[in-house]
């Protein structure tokens, strides 16, 4: 059996949804992708549902894809892919990842100028080749040159909620290690950026050779990029770099400071130790006439010196946080044990994975109190939205979850999207009877800051709003936010008592950090949701709560801390 991830057979999956789509086949690669997604977010390993035969279990895998996860888990290859690659360049499907550029458009290109990679499209652009094809024009030449650039921007992230859990898992087997004495991760995963450029793992060990050994023939690893006694670089999966790091235990401390960054707070600090006459690097801080060490071997004991209360990783960005440590002004953060429940999720309502029940069980199971559904209306055709009439049958379906289940109450919910002009898809006599309405904006994004933010005011005039959900629409590596005027926002949520959301998806982590910063401001409450799909995506809840520390959210701003009647209450 060959070594495959979950993310890898999802990989497999997109990139047959990809071809499909090249080939112009209809509907199919819309299944393969949902299942890619599905398998993607798994919380198990997909090899336990193979060994029990069990892989139709998983939603959206039929017979069909059951049967290429198999080949894929047996033999590590895909005939039914090599094929599909053969018909196309390698290169082209790469350009799909390109912003605003479909399966047909490239076709076209490829047909009419031979363009078959992102070079050969940028540079048939700058030669203003491409407006000379019919269908394309100036503009869409302008376009494809700004979202090369975007992509090759995109192309040098990863998103922590894929990455998180490899990085804990490599973190974990090596500290089953018996010759690991301490072990960190650094760098920006440690900080919980939203997206990271590699993975830094630092340890302390008594026989760094086997360490070494041991890292550099992990069954994640696809190529080892250097080894050494001290640090080696891996190659993961989807070309991820992971270092590692053996420090000496003196060290460790200043180690994991400097390692863990950012660049900006360490110059600051820096700064600190130099007006003190002592220097602080990664072997710690040191006393510029004596030679002296003051503190290096444990993190803490370097900010404690310096004068400022510790600073957790998530604020390490240099927005005022050293100025507030100096202060004792720190933000109490708010924590995973703090949430108390998930307000935004689907279920098989409308584009969902599983049940209301199954949904309430996992929500009672993560220690949740309550959980809101809030599937979409029938106006998101693509989502399976709900009919007025699947809304009231679904809140009789979530009564009798409530009759049966005890420990977790399920609210009804529904997101509704916001229209051109502001006003949502969902009646005034259905919505006065649900608990929750989340009002997101899904289409017409190009609209201007102007009539964006006007969209969404005038949706938060309705009375029966709750929530407005992802509030600025982007998604990492694939979507700018759209324009939208979010002082307005956040002074409207604060008028009104209605809730923003920072949504957990990886590709979301919406309200970012900063607008949770900003929203700091205001006397309103964050949401921190999950959008799940299904119930292992539950757990990214953590990601959403991690921008929060870095917004430097604390329990009291954050609405799903409240326990059940304070919260019904709010709502
Ligand atoms: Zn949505
Ligand atoms: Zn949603």
């Amino acid at each position: 059996m060959s070594h495959v991830s979950n993310k890898k057979i999802a990989n497999f999956l997109f990139e047959i949804a990809d071809l499909l789509e090249l080939k112009g086949v209809q509907f199919k690669p819309r299944a393969y992708r949902n299942a890619a997604q599905n398998i993607s977010t798994l919380s198990k390993d997909i090899k336990t549902y193979y060994q029990e035969k069990k892989l139709q279990d998983i939603e959206g895998v039929g017979e069909s894809i059951a049967e290429k996860v198999e080949e894929i888990i047996e033999t590590g290859e895909l005939e039914y892919l090599n094929e599909l690659r053969k018909k196309f360049p390698e290169t082209l499907q790469e350009m799909m990842k390109i912003q605003g550029l479909g399966p047909k458009s490239l076709m076209k290109l490829y047909e009419e100028l031979g363009i078959k990679s992102v070079d050969e499209l940028e540079k048939a652009a700058k030669s203003e080749q491409i407006r000379e094809i019919e269908g394309f024009g100036e503009t869409s030449e302008q376009n494809i040159l700004e979202n090369i650039q975007r992509y090759r921007k995109y192309q040098e992230r990863f998103l922590l909620g894929y990455i998180l859990p490899i990085a804990k898992d490599i973190e974990k087997q090596l500290s089953n290690l018996n010759e690991v004495e301490r072990i960190n991760l650094a760098g920006s995963i440690r900080r919980r950026k939203e997206t990271i450029g590699d993975v830094d793992i630092l340890v302390v060990s008594t026989d760094s050779d086997k360490v070494m050994d041991f890292f550099t023939n992990l069954d994640q690893v696809e190529k080892v990029v250097s080894k050494g006694t001290t640090k080696s670089t891996v190659i993961a999966q989807e070309n991820l770099h992971i270092d590692l790091r053996v420090i000496e235990e003196e060290s460790f401390g200043s180690a994991l400071q400097y390692f863990t960054g950012s660049k900006s707070h360490n110059i600051k600090l820096r700064k600190i130790a130099l007006d003190n006459d002592w220097k602080l690097s990664e072997y710690g801080l040191i006393d510029k006439h004596t030679n002296e060490k003051i503190a290096g071997e444990n993190e803490k004991d370097i900010y404690e010196k310096l004068g400022l209360d510790y600073i957790q990783p998530e604020l390490r960005e240099d927005r005022g946080e050293i100025e507030a440590a100096l202060k004792g002004n720190l933000p109490n953060l708010i924590k995973m044990e703090d949430i108390k429940g998930d307000l935004h999720v689907h279920t098989k309502w409308s584009e969902g994975s599983h049940t209301v029940e199954e949904m309430a069980i996992e929500a009672k199971n993560l220690g949740y109190k309550y959980l809101g559904i809030c599937d979409h209306a029938k106006i998101l055709q693509i989502a399976k939205g709900m009919s007025d009439k699947e809304i009231r049958e679904q809140m009789k379906e979530i009564e009798k979850v409530n009759d049966k289940l005890d420990g977790i109450t399920v609210l009804s919910g529904i997101e509704a999207n916001i229209d051109s002009d502001g006003k949502l898809d969902v009646k005034k006599e259905v919505l006065k009877d649900l608990d929750i309405v989340v009002a997101s904006i899904h289409s017409g994004f190009k609209s201007s800051e102007k009539e964006m933010t006007n969209r969404i005011i005038t949706a938060m005039q309705n009375d029966y709003v709750t929530i407005i959900g992802h509030p600025t629409g982007r998604k990492l590596n694939k979507r700018e936010p759209y324009e939208v005027n979010l002082t307005k926002i956040f002074e409207e949520a604060e008028k009104k008592g209605i809730f923003i959301e920072l949504n957990s998806f990886p590709e979301r982590l919406d309200l970012t950090d900063l607008g949770c910063l900003n929203a700091r401001d205001y006397d309103l409450f964050i949401s921190i949701n999950t959008d799940s799909h299904s119930k292992d995506q539950l757990r990214f809840m953590e990601l959403g709560v991690s921008t929060a520390r870095r917004g430097w959210l604390e329990k009291k701003n954050v609405a799903n801390t409240k326990n059940f009647n304070e919260l019904k209450k709010l709502l």
